[in-house]
């Protein structure tokens, strides 16, 4: 039977005492014939580096330092990021949505908001603004440029230079105008410097604003002007010859290829290719009801 006596230990023949911090636990003999039991030996600390146990000697004066004193546990290393504790799956624990299925699930408001603030690459380093884009937000007609320029980063607007105005005199051949019918986008919402053409990565990060805004608007047919806006949509590196005078389809929504209007202003021959692209842009419109 054990007895428990606290204060100094006073340990006798008859009865042989542990000494576990300021308690001092002693195994008497009952009346009873019960077997005594003898203290078992203190449970045997873990070795301390001899540095740090002759530091401690005067000031644990007859204790052994837990061992507990001299592990320096740097904290932080042992706690999760939250970016990483999100991806811990825990039982009933709902996985943090990724990036995509996130915006796909943003409102009009939402998504202007977080083109805004994105960081989602380097373009944002440069950018004066992002450029969301213009238009009705109901239009049957999309038009998908490539990237903003100068002018557009600085007015947050897109195709706002000679370029724009060619757009707009297009549009107006198929009496359609900025804000009515139509919606004007890129498929990037940030300038590249120097307006080099934009990397796989930055168009990655971009596609999942386009197809939001795709779903909200919900066009009947996409127009996508110049090589790399129709490369990057049909996820291609066919020449734009070659992909024009097709009906081809972006998410299930039909995609008419034609000449960037910068490319135009350039190649005056051309704008009749131009022309025919949206006839056929304009038929197949049609078509649709
Ligand atoms: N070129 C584009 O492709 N988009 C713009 O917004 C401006 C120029």
């Amino acid at each position: 039977m054990w007895q428990l006596r606290t204060g100094a230990a006073q340990p006798t023949v008859d009865s042989p005492v542990a000494e576990t911090g300021n308690i001092a636990v002693t195994a008497i003999e009952t009346v009873t014939n019960t077997p005594v039991h003898t203290a078992p030996p203190p449970e045997a600390a873990p070795a301390l580096a001899p540095s740090a146990r002759a530091s401690r000697s005067n000031e644990y004066a007859g204790d052994e330092p837990p061992a507990w004193l001299d592990e320096e546990i740097p904290l932080p290393d042992l706690l999760p990021l939250q970016d990483e504790m999100d991806d811990i799956n825990l039982p009933g624990k709902v996985p943090a949505p990724s990036r995509e299925t996130r915006i796909a699930a943003l409102d009009w408001n939402q998504l202007q908001a977080e083109v805004a603030a994105c960081r989602a690459c380097d373009l944002c380093k440069t950018r004066s603004n992002t450029v969301f884009g213009v238009g009705d937000v109901q239009a049957d007609w999309l038009i998908v440029g490539e990237a903003p320029g100068a002018d557009e980063d600085q007015q947050g607007e897109p195709f706002v230079g000679q370029a724009g105005k060619l757009l707009d005199n297009m549009l107006k051949a198929l009496d359609l105008q900025r804000g009515q019918g139509v919606f004007i986008a890129n498929v990037l919402k940030c300038r590249p410097p120097q307006n080099r053409d934009p990397n796989p990565f930055e168009t990655a990060q971009c596609e999942p604003y386009l197809l939001r805004q795709i779903e909200l608007i919900k066009p009947k047919i996409i127009v996508a002007v110049g090589r790399i806006a129709a490369q990057s949509l049909l996820k291609s590196d066919a020449k734009i010859g070659s992909l024009r005078g097709k009906v081809h389809s972006y998410h299930g929504v039909p995609l008419i290829i034609t000449y960037h209007p910068a490319y135009l202003l350039r190649n005056q021959p051309d704008k009749a290719k131009a022309w025919q692209d949206l006839c056929l842009a304009r038929a197949t419109h049609r078509s649709l009801g």
